[in-house]
């Protein structure tokens, strides 16, 4: 029965509330499908838009059985829900993807392990358990390396470079919870990110490689196609279907990467849920990331992207460029997204921009900012 698509009418309940349930739940929608939001704010980005929300926590038995009582199949827009919590829904309803996946993009530490385990190239890498352990890291790495909690990171929150020894202990006492990871810092020429989609029937699918420019640890741009040699983007993507394979994927994933100086790419993290990194085809393609969730995860055939552009991704973060929604909605040619949440606190995504090109189209940097209109940048990004 669960290998069945679902029906039109049918309910896709999605664990947490934010901006990435509220775009799959309008996805839903538009192939018929209704939504309900498992959500600990009925006021959230995604519960504005579904038919309905559970309020509860991510980890009370009883939010989630109310939850899964009153959907066909579950998939989440958030990864830190408990152990327990997933094995709880597994009982009840078909989990897309599997709670196995989950636990892994959780842990930073069992990604690596996995990662390394399916001949997936990665930064030099070490688990710190304890005190003794970073020093080990530290002498193994050298200087300056990245130490970085297993759980609970993100937009590099929970991880610090280390320059120098006398910042081990402030940064052991600093970051937790423990264990945590230590990494070789990279001098990435530029960062770059597949989403792959797989489907019940093993069907798997590629959105093109993706250039991703952050400001502050936050994404800011991303530049669809990369602008990197064709080898590379068929390289990463080659990549991304490998892990989706391997893991076993029915749902959406999106793969960071970093492409070192000499050409070669390195695996950051995975994320089983759609991805900020992928908001562009939105607009840009056929079917966008959201549908491609959807679709996977109800069961439905996965057709091409069919990417019939390319495409600039901007995001709308905080109340600075928040205060340029006016200017934006007047521009000409930008596609606006707005998340609907109450407040622009400084770091916070409220929203994203889209700016097509025809395909083969896309400018260099200059060009770039200039298409941003009233988004375009006066200092440089981060180095
Ligand atoms: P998050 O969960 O916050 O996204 P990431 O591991 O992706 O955590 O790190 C956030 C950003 O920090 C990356 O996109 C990259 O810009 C930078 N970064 C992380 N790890 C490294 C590394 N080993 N070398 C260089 N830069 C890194
Ligand atoms: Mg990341």
């Amino acid at each position: 029965m669960s290998d069945q698509p679902l029906p039109p009418g049918a309910t896709i309940g999605i664990v947490g509330g934010g901006q990435l349930g509220r775009m799959s739940a309008i996805a839903a929608a538009r192939l018929g499908f209704r939504t309900h939001i498992l959500t600990d704010d009925p006021d959230g980005p995604a519960a504005q838009v579904a038919g309905g929300a559970t309020v509860g926590g991510y980890d009370d038995p009883d939010a989630l059985r109310r939850f899964a009582g009153l959907v066909d199949v579950v998939t989440f827009e958030f990864e830190n829900i408990s152990a327990d919590g997933l094995a709880l829904l597994a009982t009840l309803r078909p989990v897309r993807p599997a709670g196995d996946i989950l636990r892994i993009s959780q842990d930073r530490l069992a990604e690596k392990r996995f990662l390394a385990e399916s001949d997936v190239p990665l930064a030099p890498w070490h688990a710190v358990e304890d005190r003794a352990a970073l020093d080990a890291a530290a002498a193994a790495l050298s200087y300056p390396f990245v130490l970085k909690t297993t759980r609970l990171g993100y937009d590099g929150k929970g991880q610090r470079v280390i320059h120098r020894p006398d910042e081990l202990d402030p940064a052991w006492d600093g970051l937790a919870p423990h264990p945590l990871v230590a990494e070789a810092l990279i001098p990435f020429a530029c960062e770059l990110s597949v989403m792959v989609a797989r489907g019940l029937d093993g069907t798997v699918r590629t959105f093109d490689a993706t250039e991703n420019r952050h400001r502050h640890h936050i994404l800011d741009l991303s530049l669809a196609p990369a602008p990197v040699p064709a080898e590379v983007c068929a390289e990463a993507e080659a990549l991304a279907v490998r892990i989706a394979e391997r893991i076993g994927l029915v749902g959406l994933l999106g793969v960071e990467m970093f492409l070192d100086a000499d050409g070669r790419l390195l695996v950051n993290e995975i994320a089983p849920r759609p991805h900020n990194s992928g908001h562009w085809t939105m607009d840009a393609c056929l079917v966008g990331q959201f549908e491609m969730h959807v679709r996977a995860v109800a069961g439905l055939p996965l057709p091409p992207p069919g990417r019939h552009s390319d495409a600039v991704m901007k995001n709308l973060v905080g109340p600075d460029e928040m205060a340029l929604w006016p200017a934006i909605l007047a521009e000409p040619g930008l596609v606006a997204h707005l998340y609907g949440k109450r407040e622009a606190r400084p770091g916070r995504k409220m929203g994203h921009v889209n700016r097509l090109f025809p395909r083969g189209g896309l400018p260099g940097a200059f060009g770039i900012e200039a298409a941003l209109g009233p988004l375009a940048r006066r200092e440089p990004p981060d180095a």
